[in-house]
């Protein structure tokens, strides 16, 4: 399995869930973003000083308080899908009341995500997919050749379907009908997990035969 053959990617594993953090680069440009950063905020600052990175903006592939609990440390505007913009201020919809140590908030969305848009850093594009079932607003971000799946598709898993504005049917079709779309040797960068390939999950994913 090639990494991204045009941008920088690097995975920090964080928080209690195992959140899968990614920083994004521009290689040539050094515009990064941070994708998902659910803890562990002076760590990813560290990382980004310490290659030279600008750090442009953070995106949440959802509002659950694992994925977003560092956005405010990092300081950069936030972009997620409309459906799950409350979660970042209301720690009941973003599942921390309660459950976590303290409330997470984040703060307010600065860009809201619609599904086929695109986000560019530096000369990179990245594509919007919505891919709502584990959340209203999940999403997924393409990125060349790779697809960052968020709680929606794993190694051999699927996210819950059972928290508040999930929905079975809808991440199974999410998954078969937009990211099962895509060639076999596509890579797979999930939110919780090891990486894989939609050919990888197209074959052996359980939760898909
Ligand atoms: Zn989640
Ligand atoms: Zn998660």
């Amino acid at each position: 399995m090639k990494p991204s053959r045009k941008a920088l990617v690097n995975r920090f594993v964080v928080g209690p869930l195992g959140v899968n953090c990614y920083v994004v680069a521009d290689p040539d440009t050094k515009d990064a973003c941070v994708i998902d950063p659910g803890a562990d905020g002076d760590k990813i600052k560290r990382f980004i000083d310490k290659n030279g990175l600008k750090l442009k903006f953070i995106i949440n592939t959802h509002g659950h308080g694992d994925h977003i609990a560092s956005n405010k440390e990092l300081g950069a505007p936030v972009y997620i899908h409309a459906a799950d913009k409350d979660c970042l201020t209301d720690p009941k919809k973003n599942m921390s009341a309660g459950i976590f140590m303290f409330d997470i908030v984040s703060p307010e969305a600065a860009r809201l995500l619609k599904d086929g848009e695109s986000i560019s850093l530096g000369s990179l594009e990245m594509k919007v997919l919505h891919t709502p079932g584990h959340t209203r607003g999940s999403i997924s971000l393409v990125l060349d050749n790779v697809i960052f799946t968020g709680d929606t598709l794993f190694h051999g898993g699927v996210g819950r379907s059972d928290l508040p504005g999930g929905d079975e049917d809808e991440i199974l079709s999410s998954i078969r009908e937009k990211l099962l779309t895509f060639e076999d040797d596509i890579i797979v960068y999930p939110g919780h997990g090891g990486p894989s390939t939609i050919g990888e999950e197209r074959k052996n994913n359980p939760f898909l035969a």
